[in-house]
């Protein structure tokens, strides 16, 4: 079973150390919630084949058909404020965008804050979540969606325009053991830095180098209203920088972006 493998793939590191498999689960995101207050050591996996209410942002939901894409959610405890593990998405951005390219030849792009693109299309997104209490970060939940091997004709024609899988724009299958093995050493390798070295310069850049935003015209949604601009790009500490009509610079540490224009 592919599961089997990547264990064996995992051995001996922290991510992917432990991995609680599951045919089915409501959402991926959930189960790690439940591992995470049971005491999962950091960098324990919760994997499916299929979620039934797989999550998106802001109580969107996410399409998880069975057996054909990748459904994990990575507990991390990382001593940081709750403050700044939204950089945590960043860089998990950037990890999961590189293990893509590597394992498919591709050219995933980085939308802010969270999703990974394949010609302006979905092919991955972040879901990030977490437990807090007071100023201490108990524990982060990063839950990551490949669209792997959906073939192009079953995309629910809601989404056909803004989803694609790996399968699609490569014309190829690729094994899941595989991206999985490649997305989680990735982010090991950026995790390890990131605790080391915060939100550094070269995460930064190498964010600015793989955004499919920069130098666009976007809109960010905000709760009460919309401001649109040209992106800029991430900041020193993650935010996204927009230059708006009347040639200020603003910076945005949450938001919906569109890239729409008006
Ligand atoms: P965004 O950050 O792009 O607003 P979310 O991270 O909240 O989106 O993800 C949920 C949204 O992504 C859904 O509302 C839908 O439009 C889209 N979506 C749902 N399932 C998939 C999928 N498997 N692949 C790509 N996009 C999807």
């Amino acid at each position: 079973m592919w599961v089997e493998e990547l264990r064996k793939l995992r051995k001996g590191k922290l991510i992917g150390r432990e991995i609680y498999y599951f045919p089915e689960i409501d959402s991926t995101n959930r189960g790690a919630h439940d591992q995470g207050r049971k005491g999962a050591r950091e960098g324990t996996v919760v994997l499916a084949d299929f979620q039934s209410q797989g999550k998106g942002r802001l109580g969107r939901s996410w399409e998880s058909p069975a057996g054909l894409n990748l459904y994990a959610s990575i507990i991390l405890r990382p001593p940081i404020p709750p403050k700044v593990a939204p950089q945590i998405t960043l860089l998990a951005g950037v990890a999961t965008a590189n293990a893509l390219a590597r394992a498919s030849g591709l050219d995933p792009r980085l939308k802010w804050p969270n999703d990974i693109l394949l010609r302006g299309k979905k092919v991955a997104g972040i879901l990030s979540e977490m437990e807090a209490k007071d100023t201490k970060t108990q524990f982060f939940i990063l839950g990551i969606g490949v669209n792997v091997n959906w073939p192009r004709e079953d995309i629910p024609p809601h989404l056909l325009e803004i989803a694609t899988s790996l399968r699609a724009e490569g014309g190829r299958e690729i094994p899941r053991t595989l991206i999985a093995a490649e997305v989680f050493e990735e982010l090991e390798q950026a995790y390890t830095s990131f605790l080391q070295e915060g939100f550094s310069p070269r995460l930064r850049e190498e964010w600015n180098r793989l955004s499919w935003i920069n130098g666009k015209r976007v809109t960010v949604a905000l709760p009460d209203k919309t401001i649109s601009g040209e992106a800029l790009g991430v900041d020193t500490d993650g935010a996204l920088l927009l230059l708006d009509r009347e040639g200020k610079t603003q910076r945005f540490i949450a938001g919906d972006i569109s890239l729409r224009g008006e």
